[in-house]
């Protein structure tokens, strides 16, 4: 189900990235920790009392070789491209400011519902400071006060007010969602057009769907696909579009509506910090994923070359070691059929579910092999372990104390898990619980 999505707008220093950290909250990353990667905070779920919806911070997109009104005015764009409602964002501290204005100037184009926020006021006193701002032409400002977390609850309800209605109709439960992420020019699009010229698809062209049409559905062999955001991937001429850090923001767009998400490198170049960015993305979601490197027809190769590559690959990406690598072109289509075997095996893998009586046998022999650890004369106990969800596949493993479960062992009954079921392509999770 695709959630709703909150863009902050306003001019530099307003408090937009304080307002999006504390809506935000404490996330902890899960890609944060592993070496070598980190972390945008440009985008994130967040929740409000009964509201799930994404944010965005248009001021950590990154357009710094830009003048500052065309800076301003291309965030506020991808903020009226993507969101379902803005977040204005002024300082109550300065007043109406001119740069406000601009910013406002470029908001009354959208027909999107923009919601006025004004920071800074950190105590009732300051509450009359407000009242300059229905000059700017959005209506009631709200105050708030990022630094102490004020006024954010009237705020978001305004801002859930204004959230569709319906969430958009997602696919059968059945279709395969995929998405091709990368860096611009690795070849995604190209990979894209083989996968729908070659492979003899049906493009269904489903009426009166609500959808933006950036989401191409097709069938091959009776499976039914989407390629999630096909039109991102293809849209070509908007300025900011070419900027690295939009980029990942559509990614990330791409890769929460995706089963499976095929993280594509250019097999010409050495993998770079955004390539792994990328890819921690899906892991942390959850997704099934597939490491696929393109261009293999212009690599100059003898028989040791794919070996080389994917050692490299494995060293780069330490966190997807149960992702697939498959070597492909789009130019001269070679093993581009390949991709939708690999996607129906890890589509399955990603929804496969393992009874627990199957579980428990696993770690009973998991433990008699390397009993859990111990600490200060305390032994973990492991009582037993269940499925507890797909899409990854997630397990609760019960036990009597939950801190005598050290990190390597959580990885060694990972490890078991992984090597008596087929979880190729999909990260899986243990929770570890104390027995009620
Ligand atoms: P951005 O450029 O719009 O993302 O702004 P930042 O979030 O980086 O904030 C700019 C400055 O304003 C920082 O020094 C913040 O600590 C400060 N700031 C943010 N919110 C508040 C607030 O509610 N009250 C006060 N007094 N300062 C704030
Ligand atoms: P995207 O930005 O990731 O969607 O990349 P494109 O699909 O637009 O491709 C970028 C450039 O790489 C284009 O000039 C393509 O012709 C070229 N390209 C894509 N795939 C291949 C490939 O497999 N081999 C070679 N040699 N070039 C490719």
């Amino acid at each position: 189900m695709s959630k709703p999505t909150v863009a902050i707008v306003g001019r530099p220093n307003v408090g937009k990235s304080t307002i999006f950290n504390r809506i935000v909250g404490d996330r902890v990353s899960i890609v944060e920790d592993e070496p070598g990667v980190t972390r945008d905070r440009i985008y994130s779920s967040a929740e409000w009392l009964a509201h799930e919806f994404n944010l965005i911070d248009t001021g950590g997109i990154d357009l710094s070789d830009e003048p500052f009104l065309e800076q301003i005015r291309q965030q506020a764009e991808i903020a009226m491209d993507e969101a379902d409602v803005i977040i204005f964002l002024v300082n109550g501290r300065e007043g109406v400011t001119v740069q406000d204005e601009q910013v406002a100037k470029i908001l009354y184009r959208t027909n999107k519902p923009v919601v006025l926020a004004v920071n800074k006021i950190d105590n009732p006193d300051m509450r009359e400071m407000i009242y300059d701002f229905y000059s700017l032409g959005f209506g009631e400002p709200f105050p708030i006060s990022g630094s102490h977390g004020l006024g954010l609850g009237d705020l978001l309800d305004e801002a859930a007010r204004h959230f569709p209605d319906k969430p958009e109709e997602d696919y059968e439960e059945d279709v395969i969602k995929f998405s091709l992420i990368g860096r611009p020019n690795v070849g995604k699009s190209s990979l894209v057009n083989v996968l729908l010229g070659e492979e003899r698809v049906i493009v269904s062209d489903i009426a009166g769907t609500t959808r933006d049409a950036i989401d191409t559905e097709y069938e091959y062999n009776d499976q039914e696909y989407v390629i999630i955001d096909t039109a991102g991937m293809r849209k070509r001429g908007k300025v900011y579009e070419a900027t690295e850090k939009y980029s990942v923001l559509r990614a990330l767009r791409a890769i929460e509506r995706s089963d499976v998400v095929l993280v594509v490198l250019n097999g010409e170049e050495g993998i770079q910090e955004q390539d792994k960015k990328i890819a921690g993305y899906a892991h942390e979601a959850g997704k099934g994923v597939i490491i696929v490197v393109n261009k293999w027809d212009a690599v100059e190769k003898d028989e040791k070359t794919m070996n080389e590559k994917t050692k490299e690959i494995r060293a780069h990406f330490l966190f997807l070691d149960y992702a697939p690598i498959l070597f492909v072109s789009a130019k001269t289509k070679q093993r581009v059929h390949n991709l939708l075997e690999i996607i129906n095996r890890v589509s399955e893998n990603h929804s496969l579910r393992i009874q627990s009586s199957i579980l428990n046998e696993v770690i009973a022999d998991a433990v008699a092999m390397n009993p859990a650890p111990s600490d200060k004369g305390r032994r973990l106990r492991i009582y037993y372990m269940t499925q507890v969800a797909v899409k990854p596949p997630t397990f609760v493993v019960f036990v009597n104390e939950p801190e005598l479960m050290h990190f390597s062992y959580e990885r060694f009954l990972q490890n078991r898990i992984r090597e008596t079921f087929d979880f190729e392509g999909t990260p899986i999770r243990l929770i570890i619980r104390a027995r009620a």
